[in-house]
């Protein structure tokens, strides 16, 4: 797990004017990587480092020669237009970035090399994204406590938390080839749903789509098939965090899941922001792991440690607004609907890697693992709808507008954003993630 060090230091500033506005997600403290190119050129897509409302077109800096050393190795491999070169090159090479940049960046920095970096800034305004790796694994948990609870009151209201919970982080493997870069639009999915009371199933527009409030992290060095990653070591295997949102069908989800797991429900967009915040850019928010008073079953020892109970959870503040097609043409801001925190969730990351592993699977450099929708204690600390809308039975009624939902409508944009912040460090932003419901295509 990184520790504290110079690059953490709150009292840093950067000759990049921007990262010291005030609410700035990316302060020098940050530096999170994201894939990128001009917006509208047909350049290849390189790797960028963001840096107040600027990235650094890490091709360019290479191609300067900025770092060397291990930092110039780094650099060439996270200038690629993927970054699984980078993730599979492992923490020295990923610390060697961040702190090779950190004193470029650094207000007190000069000389030809910082003179060169300043000539490898593009505007965020003007750039593109796309996919930060080729994500050939996808795979979904489902930690929340609360979130389990509360869908479970939909689906089994006598016994609502499966036996499992509390034993074991559930996952499901997701579809890969369907997960999407923040801005993409996409069209309300077809299905098969059982109606309430209804003797034979229906086939149609999905009517109760819904979003999931998650985070995902990405794996940075893999592990060799049949050799587990020990809890103690899960970490050094996970590159970084990002904003997910696991898109769902839930009247697709909830009729076809039985036995075996989400499948159509869940298939067809999976939408991540374009900014991976680091681990080490996360070392000043990690707090202990949720605490699990008697009668709660300890974790088995091989998903317990010192080191996970002491600092194994991530304080990360999030939000999910709803934009209808009218807060956008009256300019409205999105409605917020739901605001939680990472650290309420009851398994953490490196028990989710070792979970994974402990069978002998292997994880590969740019594999993506969703922590679950990520719900706090209280009922506007839900993260999807159909919690916030009981199984759709309560409207929430969106700021703004008025308008009421149960579940997402046509034309809705649906924006997840997440920050760390607290006295005595800098902020961390993660940016935002977003995505537009467009209607069903005819059948
Ligand atoms: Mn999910």
């Amino acid at each position: 797990m990184p520790t504290l060090n110079p690059t953490h230091d709150p009292q840093a500033t950067s000759w990049v004017a921007s990262a010291q506005a005030t609410g700035a997600d990316f302060p020098i403290q940050n530096l999170p990587l994201a894939v990128f190119r001009r917006a509208g050129s047909h350049a290849a897509f390189r790797g960028g480092v963001a840096i107040g409302d600027q990235i650094i077109d890490l091709a360019a800096a290479q191609a300067a020669g900025v770092l060397d050393g291990l930092g110039a190795q780094a650099l060439a491999a996270a200038a690629e237009p993927t970054l699984n070169h980078f993730f599979a090159e492992g923490p020295s090479a990923w610390r060697a970035l961040r702190h090779g940049l950190f004193d470029l960046l650094h207000s007190s920095a000069t000389g030809p090399k910082v003179d060169a970096l300043r000539t490898c800034l593009v505007a965020q305004f003007d750039a593109e994204f796309t996919l930060p790796a080729r994500v050939a694994n996808y795979t979904d948990f489902y930690t929340s406590i609360h979130h389990a609870s509360n869908v479970g009151k939909v689906i089994r209201p006598d016994d609502p938390l499966t036996p499992n919970f509390q034993w074991l982080p559930i996952a499901y493997h997701g579809r890969a080839s369907s997960v999407v870069m923040s801005g993409t639009a996409f069209h309300r999915p077809h299905g098969q749903a059982m109606p309430p009371g209804a003797k034979a199933p229906v086939y149609g527009a999905c009517a109760r789509l819904d979003y999931e409030l998650e985070m995902g992290f990405f794996i940075g060095t893999g592990n060799a098939l049949g050799e587990p990653v020990p809890l103690g070591e899960a970490e050094d295997h996970i590159f970084g965090m990002c904003l997910l949102n696991d898109w769902s069908a839930r009247d697709h989800q909830f009729w076809e899941m039985n036995p075996l797991g989400p499948f159509l429900g869940k298939n067809f967009c999976t939408s991540i922001s374009p900014w991976i915040v680091t681990m080490e850019a996360l070392a000043p928010y990690r707090v202990p792991a949720v605490e699990r008073p008697a009668p709660e079953p300890q974790p088995l020892a091989y998903l317990d440690g010192a080191a996970n109970r002491a600092a194994g959870g991530v304080d990360v503040q999030l939000t999910v607004g709803i934009e209808s097609a009218e807060h956008r043409a009256r300019g409205l801001a999105p409605a917020e609907v739901s605001r939680t925190n990472f650290h309420h969730q009851y398994w953490t990351i490196a028990q989710m890697v070792t979970q994974h592993t402990v069978g002998g699977c292997n994880l590969q450099p740019g594999d993506l693992l969703g922590t679950g929708t990520i719900s706090g204690p209280t009922p506007a600390e839900a993260g999807a709808m159909v919690e916030l809308s009981r199984g759709g039975t309560q409207p929430i009624t969106l700021a703004g507008t008025g308008e009421t939902r149960t579940f997402l409508q046509d034309g809705d944009t649906v924006v997840l954003r997440g920050w760390c912040e607290k006295p005595g460090a800098a902020r961390v932003g993660f940016g935002e993630c977003r995505g537009q419901v467009l209607p069903a295509r005819a059948r």
